[in-house]
């Protein structure tokens, strides 16, 4: 089972590790902006909803600024829903 984006190479990750600049989905290792909670990949899997709610707080403060409790329990159902679609596209692919 490989979850991994294929963008970034497993060094990449770990220089971009230490700033927090990497897509929080499960198993990826993509590097992102630190605006940023996950790779093109993974944000298109994330619901239109819970997209907003996480988009209007990162435009709502700087990237320094702690991240209100509502954005990380918008970003725990983020990361929930994209492992969800993704265990749902691999049943598919079967
Ligand atoms: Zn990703």
């Amino acid at each position: 089972m490989n979850k991994t984006c294929p963008h970034a190479t497993q060094n990449d990750a770990e220089a971009d590790r230490i700033h927090g600049a990497i897509c929080y989905a499960i198993g990826c290792v993509c590097e992102i902006n630190a605006r940023d909670l996950m790779c093109q990949h993974h944000w298109e899997l994330v619901p239109l909803k819970i997209q907003q709610v996480l988009t209007s707080e990162v435009f709502s403060r700087s990237v320094d600024e702690p991240r209100s409790d509502e954005f990380w329990a918008a970003a725990q159902m983020a990361v929930d829903a994209v492992e969800s679609a993704e265990n749902q596209q691999q049943q598919e692919a079967k």
